[in-house]
């Protein structure tokens, strides 16, 4: 392509120029030199290897942005592939829902989606391959013994008293291992590499283990597994991935990848490593994920509160939103933690262009408008999206009981306190102008319980005009018309920014946040939501945006809140650039 005439180039070409001229990170600049020098004829092949021991959380959704990203912008294919090389761990339920996560978030394997596990035949030929050229040996020393032997990063590695077996042997060991006459934990393949490697990784290390466990998928065909390190870069290779991109934990393994594929003579691809997304107040480890969802500290892997996709997507989030917060975080080599306030502020750009604006009072308070004929509803306009001219208005039912929310009114309002208090007017949101008149309390408990007022017919549409200003704005909904809905709040999963910051001898879970969830059983929603469906999302003037849960009905609507409408991230960024 680089010999090409200008004049010759395609659309897609032009576009792919334009990309590599432009790459935005140093992955995306890595991909572009090899187009550039001919490296794999040009192509570009990545995947997105997920083990199924979990649901996928908005780390992996940085890793399926920049794999499905790099094959969009380069013209490549991106491979869906389940690394489901782990019997113990894995499941068809979570095969399932990475599918449906990856999908929702707006990506499509096409026909590239594959199983390690459909290569286990192809493995151990590769394996019996690297057995016969003296690469690799049967070895029955125990898994403490191997740990042992290996010695550390100061102290060079031992070698195994079964290193010197002879190629006989050893493929016959093999075989046997692989028609299950072993015991787990008798004999392991390992490959024969070098025992005083400075690298860790190259001394030795395990290719195949034996485990007497069900497979999801191949049932009890293989007693024998391989490991990652001998799964992974293989099964690059027999897809011709070109670029492999993973995160730094396994930089020292990348040695290991290219010892084995050069070893074998198979197809090279190229191992690259950028550094995993961290997020303040949340866990990201499936392993985690996993303990809170199992000990029953959230309600199941979508809970709203949870970092997972499908927990995100339950609270409300866009996949939009996901899709350019992994943009604006970009791709380094460099660990970092992400303020979780970025995700909020970037979900926020989105709904606020989205999300049709409609009145709910989470905490109401009732008050009856006595001036307001009794059982006559008059309909007030309203927009549905200031933010969007082509959302157009809706009709607001208006009557003599409205109900307002409880912080609204103050008996005694302290200094700058603008809403409403006995004597003071009022404007409800595009309705009319209101003046308190009166307190009804319960007489035990001496709490507001009820606001007379009167309002001016001469303000409709919460303008007067005869000019006459008022302060404070209050949403509200009609009593006779409103929708009794529960509303569920939250908050950070974790009190702390990082939840590993605990005593000695803590756990992270010391950092759980009780007041995490919230739910507020009375609320009263505008007659508008009242058909809305799973995962409609709306703004609630003043008090966020809401979605619609999924196990709503239109007999007990339930709403999540998505996020609150005070975005940090502006002020953070504000004091920052204050310095
Ligand atoms: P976890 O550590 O959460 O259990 P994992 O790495 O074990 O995740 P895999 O299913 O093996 O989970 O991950 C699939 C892909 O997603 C891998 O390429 C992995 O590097 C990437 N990935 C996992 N977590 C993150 C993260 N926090 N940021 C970026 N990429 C990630
Ligand atoms: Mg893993």
């Amino acid at each position: 392509m680089a010999s090409m005439a200008p004049e010759a180039l395609g659309a897609l070409e032009e576009s792919l120029m334009t990309q590599i001229e432009t790459s935005a990170d140093f992955v995306r600049g890595m991909v572009a030199d090899d187009i550039k020098s001919g490296r794999f004829d040009g192509r570009v092949i990545t995947r997105f290897p997920p083990e199924p021991n979990g649901y996928l959380h908005i780390g992996h959704a940085k890793s399926i942005c920049l794999n499905f990203g790099l094959a969009a912008e380069f013209g490549g294919v991106c491979h869906l592939r389940f690394d489901d090389t782990n019997p113990t761990r894995e499941e068809m339920e979570y095969v399932e829902s990475i599918q449906e996560d990856v999908r929702w978030l707006g990506w499509d394997w096409g026909e590239n989606l594959f199983y390690a596990s459909d290569y286990f035949g192809q493995l151990y030929d590769y394996a019996v391959q690297l057995i016969e050229k003296g690469k690799a040996y049967v070895c029955d020393l125990g898994a403490a013994e191997i740990r042992e032997y290996r010695g550390t990063l100061t102290a060079p590695g031992k070698e195994s008293p079964y290193r010197d077996r002879s190629v006989e042997e050893n493929l016959d060991l093999f075989r046997r291992m692989r028609e299950g006459e072993f015991e787990e934990g008798s004999h392991v393949l390992r490959a024969k590499i070098d025992m005083v490697s400075p690298n860790l990784n190259l001394r030795d290390p395990v290719l195949y283990r034996i485990l007497k466990e069900t497979h999801h998928r191949t049932g009890d065909e293989w007693p024998i597994y391989p490991t990652y390190d001998f799964a992974h870069g293989q099964s690059d290779s027999i897809e011709h991935i070109t670029h492999s991109v993973c995160t730094l934990e396994f930089e020292n393994h990348r040695p290991l990848y290219d010892w084995l594929q050069e070893e074998l003579g198979i197809y090279r691809s190229q191992q690259i490593e950028f550094a995993r997304l961290n997020l303040t107040y949340t866990v990201m480890s499936k392993r985690r994920l996993m303990e809170l969802v199992e000990g029953g500290y959230v309600n199941g892997w979508d809970d709203p509160r949870l970092p997972t996709i499908s927990g995100l997507r339950r609270r409300g989030y866009t996949s939009a939103a996901i899709r350019d917060f992994c943009d604006r975080i970009g791709v380094a080599r460099r660990d970092n933690t992400v303020e979780i306030a970025l995700l909020e502020h970037t979900l926020r750009d989105d709904l606020n262009k989205k999300a049709p604006r409609v009145m709910g009072v989470l905490d109401p308070l009732k008050v009856v408008i006595e001036n307001y004929p009794e059982g006559e509803t008059e309909q007030i306009i309203s927009a549905n999206n200031p933010e969007d001219n082509t959302a157009g208005n809706r009709n607001v039912p208006f009557s003599r009981t409205v109900y307002i929310e409880k912080d609204d009114f103050r008996e005694v309002p302290p200094p700058k306190f603008y809403r409403l208090s006995p004597g003071r007017e009022v404007r409800l949101k595009d309705a009319f102008y209101i003046t308190c008149t009166g307190v009804v309390k319960d007489e035990t408990t001496g709490e507001v319980i009820e606001l007379r007022c009167t309002y001016d017919p001469e303000t409709y549409g919460g303008t007067s005009a005869d000019g006459r200003k008022v302060r404070g704005t209050s949403q509200w909904v009609s009593a006779e018309h409103a929708i009794d809905a529960e509303v569920r709040i939250y908050d950070h999963l974790f009190m702390k920014e990082d939840p590993d910051d605990v005593a000695d001898g803590g756990d992270f879970k010391d950092n759980l946040n009780p007041d995490s969830l919230k739910v507020l059983k009375s609320c009263k929603l505008e007659q508008s939501v009242k058909d809305a469906k799973p995962g409609a999302r709306f703004q609630f003037l003043r008090t966020g945006y809401f979605c619609v849960d999924k196990d709503s009905t239109p007999e007990a609507p339930i709403f999540n809140r998505t996020v609150a409408l005070r975005d940090t991230w502006g002020r953070m960024d504000k004091a920052r650039s204050r310095g």
